[in-house]
């Protein structure tokens, strides 16, 4: 018979509403998990959280976890997500533990693991993992041999020197930033004044109930700081998700920056090698061609991107949701570096608005064909070997997440399969409205046709 242990990772490591999805229980296993994985007895694994209602309750669960696995806990306490990959990497410690829910509401936690260069951990690693706590596989030590804890706030001042001999920002730019009452509340402004700008910070208290607005950078979270830019004609303002490894800039008029646009130029700039995902638009290709650089994509996921950018020695990756890695500095995605490196290009070459709408915007079509469950694992067998012969002038067909089609001018398709609904997802961008509906309707009727 066999037994399926029980997933408790996602794409994002181990997510959930508190005291249902994440409970003491999963919080004492994952610490016990972690340091019997990091090498039991010994080993030092740094503790860092959120600014969330429950992080010290989950700090004390997975910290106790640790403690009786006979390792050290190198708490950092209150500390974005980079800065935790970035410590654990610093400390040379054998793993890194960060309590965050990133962008969700207020009523979630989550738990993220990190290896010792600072890279998340990947899905192999998370399922080692699992497989400690399903058989209670913890290397639990005596009274004698209990571990300890230290306090690291010391590398706070370290990460904050290291991020800013990173920085080319030079003094006089007006920035407003976005801190979402999270994890870098204190650190994002303290970082970027320090780095030569004028500062205004709203929503800069850490608050666990959120009170400025919720931790998801979107649109509609992000009207206040929009207003606030424009009013007090500030260059640019920036934002961050709960934990800042994440970003978003308004231009000086306002506007949020299109996510893919804010990346296709930062890409540009950066050249070389970048890693991006299946679903990233084309523009970013359009802003690499013009610099000879060459785009990697991988699956979706910021472990994918980073996996990718270790395989290709890429000098850059990101995903369009704003997580962004920059590898010369730490294989953890830092919503602060990616915010001194828009500042950047701000100085450099002008008005951030100009610099986006000067990126090509191509027809983007989201669409989904209704499939059972059961069937979608047929009908991508046949995507994967057919589609691309009806579609026309193909010149890659990737198939390391879903389908994807790329054809000569760059026009693409997406197949893919809902991961919780009924559904085949196609998504597609072309070169045109005309043609993005033809690949829209060639591919729609071979997915109906196999039904
Ligand atoms: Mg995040």
């Amino acid at each position: 018979m066999v037994c399926e242990i029980p997933k408790l990772f996602g794409t994002s490591g181990i997510r959930g509403k508190i005291g249902s999805d994440i409970t003491l229980e999963v919080a004492v296993n994952v610490g016990m998990a972690i340091a019997t994985y990091a090498g039991g007895k010994g080993s030092k694994i740094v503790l860092g959280y959120d600014s969330r209602t429950s992080n010290v309750m989950i700090e004390n669960a997975v910290t106790a976890g640790i403690l009786q696995c006979g390792c050290t806990v190198l708490k950092l306490g209150m500390a974005p997500t980079p800065l935790v990959g970035y410590a654990t990497m610093k400390l040379k410690a054998d793993a890194g533990v960060m309590i965050t829910a990133s962008h969700n509401p207020p009523e979630y936690n989550g738990i993220k693991l990190w290896n010792p260069d600072g890279m998340a951990y990947r899905q192999d690693q998370e399922r080692v993992i699992e497989e400690i706590i399903h058989n209670k596989n913890f290397n639990t030590v005596t009274w004698e041999d209990i571990g300890k804890i230290e306090e690291v706030e010391y590398v706070v001042s370290e990460y904050i020197k290291d991020l800013l001999d990173q920085s080319d920002v030079k003094p006089g730019i007006k920035v407003v930033v976005d801190c979402a009452n999270g994890a870098a509340s204190y650190l994002s402004p303290l970082i970027l004044r320090k780095a030569g700008c004028s500062v205004l910070a709203i929503n800069a208290q850490p608050d666990g109930f959120f009170p400025g607005r919720l931790p998801e950078p979107s649109g509609k979270n992000l009207q206040e700081l929009m207003k606030v830019v424009k009013a007090t004609k500030a260059d640019i303002g920036i934002a961050h998700d709960g934990d800042a490894d994440r970003m978003i800039a308004i231009d000086e008029k306002g506007r949020m920056a299109d996510f893919d646009k804010l990346l296709a130029i930062v890409s540009r700039e950066i050249g070389g090698k970048v890693v991006t995902t299946v679903d990233a638009s084309l523009c970013t290709d359009k802003c690499m061609e013009e610099v000879g650089g060459v785009v990697i994509r991988t699956k979706v996921g910021d472990v994918h991107v980073a996996e990718s950018i270790e395989e290709h020695n890429a000098q850059f990756g990101g995903e369009p949701s704003g997580t962004w890695l920059h590898p010369n500095f730490c294989m953890c995605p830092d919503g602060i570096l990616s915010a001194i490196r828009v500042i950047e290009l701000v100085q450099k070459y002008g008005p951030l608005s100009k610099q986006l709408d000067a990126v090509p915007s191509y027809p983007t079509i989201r669409d989904k064909v209704d499939c059972e469950d059961q069937q979608k694992e047929l009908i991508m067998k046949s995507v994967e070997e057919k589609l691309h012969i009806i579609l026309d002038d193909v010149v890659n067909v990737n198939r390391i997440d879903g389908v994807r089609i790329t054809m000569a001018d760059g026009s693409w398709v997406l197949i893919r399969p809902s991961g919780t609904e009924s559904y085949i997802r196609i998504t597609l961008e072309a070169t045109s409205n005309e043609k993005a509906h033809m690949i829209r309707d060639q591919c729609s009727e071979f997915i109906k046709e196999l039904l």
